[in-house]
Parts: structure tokens; C-alpha cells; sequence
């Protein structure tokens, strides 16, 4: 209360910058699009897993690496007030999920195919298709080492853009080789920026020796001439290296996948090695990579578990939501198949008991909800009913009530003529009330 003796305003708390709500209907789109995943995973016979979204932030710092954008700049990392322990929400989750695999030794008799959807934490700057809560779908084969897992994996996302009918998405592949030809193309690289070091950005300048491979991921614009006449890994790859790529390349071929090879192609985090690819599309202005993965055969030793190779990629929720909204197949009906009119608030008890019943065998049903104990007229009901795009109403009226029976109304198609059905016969008529879905 103010003053006055008036209830005073509460002020009105909004979400958190770049934090979304997903409302309906557009989060009936969000769990189509789940479901397509998880039908895709078990074809693929990826098993799903569920890991924390607070972790130790020494997980990302030695995960992901110190020098990275996402370590330095962007994750969202807190001390645990009541016992100090270093906290971080998660930004990507192949380190969760190699911790969860290390912690639980799930590779004890081979390897494991697993996949995750949920929601990954960047302090970025918002934008279309850059948000600071942003949903993953990702998928990780661990304790596989062999060039066809690479390509399974590829294969899978690009089935899954071929389901959505996502179109014109290029696949960019690199090869990042293996740690000591990294060394030697990492020494050309510090040569190569040091002799041009006049045209770094500060950012650059300070990473040079720390982590000069971070100079090809740059997105300053300034910075691409140099970045594209920069050393090119694959020159330093020996032919081990290149026999997996083309490997990989070889499977994507015999399924038609094409694919163009992006030499400064590198990724946002330390633990790559070999293939790395982005699925990328040109429909989305500058955030245009709707996937990212690649090979990471190092980080479950460097999480404290023994050596295990692992391939894995991660896909944006948002951006393959934005490219799906072009597609008005990709708009899944929540309408309820049948809307109850009750005329009277004493029927309620009964008709719910029906309703009930309804719900059993499937029907998806709407209640009509009353108001200050009362029902509105049937006129507004009807109007409710209307808009809730159900197919039929049912009709619980003081005749009906009665007789022990029910008006069936067809609200879609008024050829159709409305019928009296028999409370205690439901289960013979039911079930037609069904949609096809
Ligand atoms: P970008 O280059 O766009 O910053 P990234 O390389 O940082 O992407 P990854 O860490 O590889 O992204 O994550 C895989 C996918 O997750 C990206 O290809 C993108 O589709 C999505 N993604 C990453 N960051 C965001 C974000 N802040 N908001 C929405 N989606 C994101
Ligand atoms: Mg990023």
C-alpha cells in the first residue's frame, strides 16, 4: 500500500537479456522438431543422456581451452555462495557429457553413441540467431576412432535437414590433423602473424603466442584478407592425417553428400583434432552455421579418464527453428479434438467424469472453464470453441443431462448433422472423435 491506502504497483520483472520465453504455439514447433531428433537418433541407435547445466568451470577452462572466446569472454561463471565452489552454466555440453562418460565409465566394454537436447548458456551479444540462452541437439560417439563414425555422424545431420526439408545448406569440412602437426603449423602460423602483426586486432595480438590458431576463427572483417592467405594446416598434415579425411570424404560421396573444404576451418574450442565441419546456410544473415562438430579424440584423457577416441557434432536449435518457420508443413497442430460446453455449473461433476473418460483412450479434450461460478451462454462458448480450433463440440445441456447423453456438433463442416450420443455407450463412439494424429 502507498499513502493513498491504493495497492501500489508491483513492478513489473521481465526476463533476462537474450533469455527467451517459448510460448505457444511456437513451443509446439520446438517438440516437433525434438521429436524428429529423437526418431533420427534411434535410427542411428544414439542413446540419450541428461548431464547438469551447472558444472565445475575447471571442466570448460581445461576442456574447451583457456584461450577461447567462450572461456575468456562468454560463459557465465559464479562462486557457490554458501561453500565457494567455482560454478559455470554450461556453454556447449560435449565436456559434460565426456565428464558423465569418464565419471560413470560408461566406455568399459566399447564405445557409446550418445545424444543430448537442452539449453546452453553464452554471455554473447544478442541478436538474430545469437541469443545467451540457446538450445543445443547434440550427438557423440565415444570410443570410436575409425572415419565411418565421422561420416555416421555427418550422414545423420544431413538426413535430418533432408526430414525438415531444410534446403541450400553447405557442408564445410577441414582436417585440423593431429597435435604435433599442429606444433609445426602452429610455429608457421606465429612466423606468418608476427610478419603482419601491424594488421592484428588487439584481441589477435594478445592470443598470437598463446593460441595462434584462435587468429583463423576471428570474425573481425578487417582481419579475413590475412586470415585467408594465412599457412594452411592440411600442408603440414602427414598422410595418416589425410587418409581419414578422405575416408570420410569417401562415405559422404558414395551417399551424395557434398562437400567443400574450408582450410580456415578451425572451431571455437581447443580439443578438435582431424575432421572438423559446420553445416552452414546463407538464409540466416551472419549466423548462418546451423551445426558444428568434429573429432575430439584427446579430451576424455584430458577430463582424467583413459584415452578414448570421440566425434561428435551440435546443432542449434534457434537458428534450424528460424529456417523451419519458411516451411508451413513445419507447423504441427495443438488443436484438442473435441471442446465441452457445459450449460450449467451442477453438470460439471459428471460431465467431467466423461471427459475423463474421453482422455483415456486418447481424445484430446478442452474443458470449457467457467467464470465466477457461473457458465457463460452457450453463444460465447460456441465462440470459444470456434477459436480453440477443436473439430467437434460436445454438448452438455439440461436435455442432454436429462437423458443421459450428449450433443456431438461438427464445428468445421456444417453439412454435417449434429447427433445425440449416449453417455453410457462412450466407448462405442469415442473413439471416432479422434483425430488421425
Ligand atoms: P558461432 O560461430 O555462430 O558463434 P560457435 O562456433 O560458437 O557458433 P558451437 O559452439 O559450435 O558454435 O555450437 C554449435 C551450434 O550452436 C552453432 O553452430 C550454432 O548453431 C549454435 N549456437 C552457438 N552459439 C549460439 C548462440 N549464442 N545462440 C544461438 N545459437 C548458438
Ligand atoms: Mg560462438
Amino acid at each position: 500500500m502507498n499513502q493513498s491506502g491504493a495497492p501500489r504497483k508491483a513492478e513489473r520483472l521481465v526476463a533476462v537479456k537474450g533469455m527467451n520465453d517459448i510460448l505457444p504455439p511456437e513451443s509446439a514447433r520446438w517438440e516437433a522438431l525434438e521429436a524428429c531428433v529423437r526418431t533420427l537418433m534411434r535410427r542411428y541407435a544414439y542413446e540419450s543422456i541428461r548431464t547438469p547445466i551447472v558444472e565445475p568451470t575447471a571442466l570448460f577452462v581445461r576442456g574447451l581451452g583457456e584461450v577461447t572466446d567462450i572461456v575468456e569472454k562468454e560463459m557465465y561463471s559464479f562462486e557457490d555462495r554458501l561453500n565457494g565452489e567455482h560454478l559455470t552454466l554450461r556453454p556447449e555440453n560435449t565436456a559434460g557429457l565426456v565428464r558423465a562418460v569418464v565419471e560413470h565409465n560408461l566406455l568399459y566394454n566399447g564405445g557409446k553413441r550418445l545424444f543430448y537436447i537442452g539449453p546452453m548458456f553464452r554471455h554473447e551479444r544478442p541478436q538474430r540467431g545469437r541469443y545467451r540462452q540457446f538450445y543445443q541437439i547434440g550427438a557423440e560417439a565415444l570410443g570410436f576412432a575409425g572415419p565411418e563414425i565421422d561420416a555416421e555422424l555427418i550422414l545423420m545431420a544431413h538426413s535430418l535437414w533432408k526430414i525438415l526439408g531444410i534446403q541450400g545448406v553447405q557442408l564445410q569440412i577441414n582436417n585440423l590433423g593431429q597435435p604435433d602437426e599442429r606444433k609445426l603449423h602452429r610455429a608457421a602460423l606465429i612466423d606468418y602473424f608476427e610478419k603482419n602483426a601491424d594488421a592484428l586486432d588487439t584481441d589477435s595480438l594478445r592470443r598470437l603466442h598463446l593460441n595462434p590458431l584462435r587468429l583463423l576463427d576471428s570474425k573481425n572483417p578487417q582481419m579475413q584478407a590475412l586470415i585467408e592467405a594465412a599457412p594452411r594446416l592440411m600442408d603440414f598434415q602427414g598422410e595418416k592425417s589425410r587418409a581419414h579425411l578422405d575416408a570420410v570424404l569417401a562415405i559422404l560421396g558414395a551417399n551424395g553428400v557434398d562437400s567443400v573444404i574450408n582450410p580456415r576451418l578451425v572451431r571455437g574450442m581447443d580439443y578438435y583434432n582431424l575432421t572438423v565441419f559446420e553445416f552452414v546456410t546463407t538464409d540466416l544473415g551472419s549466423q548462418g552455421t546451423i551445426c558444428g562438430g568434429g573429432r575430439y579424440d584427446y579430451l576424455v584423457e584430458e577430463v582424467g579418464g583413459k584415452a578414448a577416441p570421440a566425434v561428435g557434432w551440435a546443432i542449434g536449435m534457434e537458428r534450424v527453428l528460424e529456417l523451419l518457420k519458411a516451411q508451413p508443413a513445419f507447423a504441427p497442430v495443438q488443436a484438442p479434438d473435441v471442446f465441452a460446453i457445459v450449460t450449467d455449473m451442477a453438470f460439471l461433476p459428471r460431465v467431467c467424469v466423461v471427459l475423463e473418460q474421453l482422455r483415456s483412450i486418447g481424445v484430446a479434450v478442452q474443458l470449457h472453464a467457467s467464470g465466477d461460478g457461473a457458465m457463460a451462454s452457450m453463444k460465447s462458448q460456441f465462440k470459444k470453441a470456434d477459436a480453440s480450433g477443436a473439430r467437434n463440440a460436445l454438448v452438455f445441456g439440461a436435455d442432454e443431462m436429462a437423458h443421459d447423453s450428449v450433443t456431438l456438433k461438427h464445428l468445421r463442416d456444417a453439412t454435417v448433422a449434429q447427433r445425440t450420443l449416449p453417455l453410457a455407450q462412450w466407448a462405442q463412439w469415442a473413439e471416432s472423435l479422434q483425430s488421425a494424429a
